[in-house]
């Protein structure tokens, strides 16, 4: 099923997000976490794609595998050191999968990176068009509530972020973020600059103290005091830090759901214990 039919007459969802195995031999225990996951019926689950592309095939295999447990898969793809040939190739190993749903990324630009020639993509957008004349396909794109690093202001980022739609994303996923503030401020300013698909917002249970250093460096977020506290109560006890981060992240889909945001997606690091309780948490709201 296409992600756009998904998302239409302001249904709420609740998808998910798993990472493919960076060896091969861990692929079946990641399959497994994927079945366990499906137990909830996810509105959708998406797969992760390296960074390097070196390991798209360990995508297409999870992308199968959520097929095959019964959930609509949305592949990630991106193309910051891809040529076009390789994108080519990758999109058609989707197609022939039956993948109909693609996240189109740039990447993170690995240090001291130059385009090489115009057979790479230096923006998503480049690769939704690719994408699209390539096939069929749902295409969505990331967006990011408190601007993307590389960004010089958020007017600027908007704009881009307004071309990618203009390109052919049909949706957007949204940066975690622990401040539910920024993202409604930001699907504000998405509308008024008129962006009209949905902006689905990812959400990040933060289940241990070490991660949420790694997960704030990288994503640019703010975090809101009342999360310190926690942290800072919480840390050093893995069970309780846990059921901390399981609640917080519950609370903050109800929040953004009390607001108005039907469509929700769970960062789930690969935890399904983590992701089904915060679906049993929810339960009667997304009945
Ligand atoms: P773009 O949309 O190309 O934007 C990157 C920067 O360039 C922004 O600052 C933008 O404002 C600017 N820009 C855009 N278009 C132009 C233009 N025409 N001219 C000048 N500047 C422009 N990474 C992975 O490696 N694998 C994944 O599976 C993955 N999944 C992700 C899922 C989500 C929901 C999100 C939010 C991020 C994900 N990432 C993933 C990280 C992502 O690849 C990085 O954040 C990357 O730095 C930017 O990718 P993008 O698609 O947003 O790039």
């Amino acid at each position: 099923m296409k992600i756009g039919d998904i998302l239409k007459n302001n249904r709420v969802t609740v998808s998910f997000e798993v990472f493919p195995p960076k060896q091969w031999d861990k692929i079946e225990s990641t399959k497994k976490t994927v079945r366990e996951m499906s137990v909830a019926q996810p509105s959708f689950m998406s797969v992760t794609y390296g960074a390097s592309g070196t390991q798209a095939g360990f995508t297409l295999e999870i992308a199968e595998e959520i097929r095959d447990s019964g959930m609509t898969p949305l592949s990630h793809l991106t193309c910051v050191t891809s040529s076009r040939d390789k994108i080519h190739r990758v999109v058609g190993d989707l197609k022939s999968a039956g993948v109909e749903n693609i996240l189109a990324l740039r990447g993170d630009i690995p240090e001291g990176f130059e385009f090489p020639d115009t057979e790479h993509f230096e923006h998503a957008s480049e690769l939704i068009t690719e994408i699209k004349s390539l096939g069929d396909f749902c295409v969505g794109a990331a967006c990011y509530p408190e601007i993307h690093p590389e960004s010089k202001n958020r007017v600027e980022d908007i704009e881009y972020l307004k071309h990618k739609v203009d390109c052919g994303a049909e949706f957007l996923t949204s940066q975690m973020f622990f401040d539910n503030g920024a993202f409604l401020n930001f699907v504000e300013m998405c509308r008024v600059k008129g962006i009209e698909v949905p902006v689905i917002a990812g959400i990040m249970p933060i289940t241990n103290a070490r991660q949420i250093k790694r997960s704030i460096e990288l994503s640019n977020c703010s975090v809101p005091e009342k999360f310190y506290k926690i942290m800072e109560r919480f840390g050093d006890e893995d069970a309780s830090m846990q059921q901390a981060g399981i609640i917080y992240a519950t609370e903050q889909i109800i929040d953004l759901m009390a607001n108005g945001i039907n469509n929700i997606h769970i960062y789930t690091m690969n935890k399904p214990a983590v992701a089904l309780q915060i679906m049993n948490g929810l339960s009667e709201i997304i009945k």
